[in-house]
């Protein structure tokens, strides 16, 4: 499994994304949603490939938090198991 690494435009923050399950493609988007104005907030992580995508939101939680839980996410692959 291939890994994908970039600073955040957000945060100080280095994520890292393991490529896609589905179709392998190496660089999913990471985007930013909302801002701390709105107070929602949202990650979506995307495929430019084969379009599967998952968001996560926060109300509560900055971008800080919101980019290790969309990132964790991301990182298990669909059917639970590590690879
Ligand atoms: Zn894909």
């Amino acid at each position: 499994m291939e890994k994908h690494q970039f600073k955040s435009s957000y945060t100080w923050k280095t994520i890292t994304l393991n490529s896609c399950p589905f179709c392998g493609d190496k660089e999913p988007e990471f985007n930013h949603i909302g801002n701390d104005r709105t107070n929602v907030r949202k990650i979506e992580v995307r495929c430019k490939t084969c379009r599967v995508k998952r968001i996560d939101s926060s109300i509560k939680n900055h971008f800080e938090w919101l980019e290790d839980v969309a990132q964790k996410n991301w990182n298990q692959s669909p059917n639970g198991k590590k690879q």
